[in-house]
């Protein structure tokens, strides 16, 4: 089994080393990640310059671009060969609700799946890894077991990622898997007024406090109680629902 790895925290992230001994077990692993951290890049790819690659060991390269630019570039150009699965992540923060619109590390997979490969997005629901990473450390050895399963289903639902958050508890204390839905998430404050040095207003987008609403099966439940949120996202964004209800909207011109 060959895996490809990228991630939106850049080719040095914990959390990608943390992905790589998971993956490890299963079959071959190679890296193709951003040079720095590219989080909230969501599926942009880089038009406007060139990408370069840079090869830092036998399966590991750093690309000066998006998440997007480094699925790609492994894919159709660095690696010999077509992977079977990519795995993007472990991000460093939660990708739930609305945060995968915005997320580079569900956009990795999200390029993954677009090129045909089965592809899932992980991401650890818990703090600030730069104070502790134990927590993360502990969760190899689940998310090994977790991949490994995912690595051998049957078949895989079309058009389909799974977007996987890791809830922020040690690996012994995870309580199981559940099948999620995506929640809705409120953020109080984000935009933060400041001034520059020449006293002009300048704004700082971040921070302020999140809050999260939603229904029972919902991913932030998932993760509040202990478990781990597999969510199925679908590449395919038309509400079929709203389609079979036109007339309720639509009137010809
Ligand atoms: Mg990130």
């Amino acid at each position: 089994m060959r895996i490809l790895l990228s991630n939106d925290d850049g080719v040095f992230a914990h959390g990608l080393k943390c992905l790589v001994k998971a993956a490890e077990p299963l079959g071959e692993v190679s890296v193709v990640a951003p040079d720095r951290e590219q989080s909230a890049a969501s599926h942009s790819l880089t038009l406007h310059h060139p990408v370069r690659p840079r090869r830092i060991d036998e399966r590991t390269w750093q690309v000066d671009g998006t998440p997007t630019d480094c699925v790609m570039l492994a894919v159709e150009a660095l690696l010999p060969e077509r992977p079977d699965f990519v795995i993007s992540g472990i991000n460093h923060g939660q990708n739930m609700g609305e945060d995968v619109l915005y997320s580079g590390t569900v956009a990795a997979a999200m390029e993954g799946l677009s090129l045909g490969i089965p592809s899932f997005a992980i991401s650890f629901a818990g703090g600030d890894l730069r104070a502790d990473t134990s927590m993360l450390d502990e969760q190899i050895k689940p998310l090994s077991l977790l991949l490994r399963h995912l690595t051998s289903l049957p078949a895989y639902p079309t058009h389909t990622l799974f977007n996987i958050n890791m809830p922020p508890v040690s690996g012994g204390e995870i309580k199981g898997v559940r099948l999620t839905r995506l929640g809705r998430r409120v953020y109080s404050n984000s935009l933060m007024p400041m001034k520059d040095p020449w006293g002009r207003d300048i704004f700082w987008i971040g921070g302020g406090s999140i809050e999260w609403s939603g229904e029972e099966d919902s991913d932030f439940r998932a993760i509040a109680d202990g478990y781990i949120s597999i969510t199925p996202l679908s590449l395919d964004l038309t509400h079929d629902q709203c389609l079979s209800d036109r007339e309720s909207w639509w009137r010809e011109p």
